[in-house]
């Protein structure tokens, strides 16, 4: 128990980890809102501070701790008091009972399928109440929401939660629970009210956002290539992405939609984590080097355009340096225009934290340079081979310099152009120069 504090009237969420956890981050402020308090200007106090946090890797959990402690150090308000502090997102899921007991200064702890319930914490905590709250069932938190207002013109939309792939070295399924997929009305709805808002690119999101299948306004089930062209049909919706998807749920249908649906956008997100078929088996990938390979064959051929990204893990238990050259091999072959890669983090409770050999720090170091080189020679490859060529640029927000606007080309790309436009606007331009992370363009 400990002593009651003024209700807070203004809060800041600092979102950490994945786009998911944007999306959630951007939902509790709309929660909050809808209670009367107001978000805090850049660099101003905040009487709440919700830390929405990720678990995925060892150094963004550490990171919630040191958070913490700054916090209480630096962020005090002009009486002096330091503001409430609230832990969500993965880290919260995972590590509740010990964040309580380990940060005095923690008010709230909320898991990612509990936080509809923030706004009454918070107001618990007010009163001198700490509270705890991580129950699974995402269908009340999705029904207790708040209806979407104003947006960016780029949007995230979350479909799809949860994972039941259970990969031997990954917490989500653990921390984010089993695959949930939203019902087709309530999203067709949320995209309506995100376009009504001013987005003209809704990006579906899920932790495996392809294995979402739900109900079509005809009573079919449909799968995530249904639910992208009804939300294309909104003449005033430009743009769809999805990310991120799992080889193993990348259907025809969605393969087809590819080459017929004009909106869907060439770029994929597909990760493939490793390229030899041992270290797939020990991950529990289920699917094989030749088998993933085979699905991008499929997948340019609807669509040859289409713009590849990947996740990779380095030095995953018992890697040995020939499997590791499988992964840059698979690389090579691939030509990927963008990917993430990590080096293994073992996470308390994955099959993979308790597996024999595990790699030399110094060694995963070397590899995860060797394997970025080979990322970013490809990704400034594809950048220059797009110099010369006419494309749609949806333009998201000003550049540093006068005149100057930033928005995505079609397979994902930084463009930045000097002329007159606005945000949330369209417009076409002829990429003329390339670097590694952006291109420049000139108003055609
Ligand atoms: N569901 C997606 C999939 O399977 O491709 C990805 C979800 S996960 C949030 C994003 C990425 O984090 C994974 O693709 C993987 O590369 C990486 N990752 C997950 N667990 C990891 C770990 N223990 N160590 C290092 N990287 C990890
Ligand atoms: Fe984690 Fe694997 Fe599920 Fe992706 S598919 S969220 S890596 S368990």
């Amino acid at each position: 128990m400990s002593s009651a504090a003024p209700s807070p009237k203004t809060f800041r969420v600092k979102s950490f980890g994945c786009q998911m956890n944007v999306y959630d981050g951007e939902r509790m402020a709309e929660l909050l809102a809808a209670e009367g308090m107001s978000a805090a200007a850049e660099g101003d106090d905040a009487d709440l501070v919700v830390l929405n946090t990720c678990h995925i890797r060892e150094k963004a959990t550490e990171k919630v701790y040191s958070d913490i402690g700054r916090i209480n150090k630096d962020w005090r308000r002009e009486d002096g008091s330091a503001p409430m502090i609230a832990v969500a997102g993965c880290v919260a899921q995972a590590e509740g009972e010990e964040i309580m007991a380990r940060a005095p200064s923690v008010k709230v702890v909320v898991g990612p399928q509990s936080y509809h319930r923030l706004p009454a914490m918070v107001a618990d905590a007010a009163s001198g109440k700490r509270s705890t709250e991580t129950d699974m069932p995402a269908e009340a938190k999705f029904a207790a929401l708040p209806k979407r207002r104003k947006s960016a013109p780029t949007a995230f939309l979350t479909v799809q939660e949860g994972c039941d792939k259970f990969c031997t070295y990954c917490v989500v399924p653990y921390t984010r629970g089993a695959e949930i997929s939203r019902p087709f009305a309530d999203l067709v709805e949320e995209a309506k009210l995100l376009v009504a808002g001013g987005a003209r690119e809704i990006t579906l999101l899920g932790q495996n956002v392809n294995a979402w299948e739900g109900e079509d306004d005809k009573g079919h089930t449909v799968g995530l290539d249904g639910l992208a062209r009804a939300l294309a049909a909104d003449p005033d919706l430009q743009r769809i992405r999805y990310t991120t998807s799992h080889p193993n749920d990348m259907t025809d249908g969605l393969i087809a939609a590819h080459g017929e649906l004009e909106k869907l956008m060439p770029f994929l997100h597909l990760p493939v984590q490793a390229g030899n078929d041992r270290v797939l088996r020990a991950m529990n990938r289920s699917h094989t080097v030749d088998s993933y390979m085979a699905l991008l064959e499929r997948i340019r051929a609807a669509r040859p355009d289409i713009a590849l990204s990947g996740d990779f893990i380095v030095g995953f238990p018992g890697e040995t340096d020939a499997e590791f050259e499988d992964t840059l091999r698979l690389v090579d072959a691939v030509g990927y225009t963008q990917a993430f890669s990590f080096k293994y983090s073992p996470r308390p409770g994955t099959p993979a934290a308790t597996m024999p050999d595990h790699v030399p720090a110094s060694v995963m170091d070397e590899r995860l340079q060797r394997l970025q080189a080979a990322i970013n020679r490809d990704q400034l490859a594809f950048n220059k081979a797009s110099v010369g060529k006419t494309c749609d640029v949806l333009v998201e927000r000003r550049g540093k310099l006068p005149g100057q606007w930033l928005g995505k080309s079609p397979w994902l790309q930084s463009v930045h152009f000097i002329g007159k436009a606005e945000i949330g606007q369209m417009v076409t331009v002829e990429l003329v120069d390339a670097g590694p992370n952006s291109l420049a363009g000139l108003l055609v």
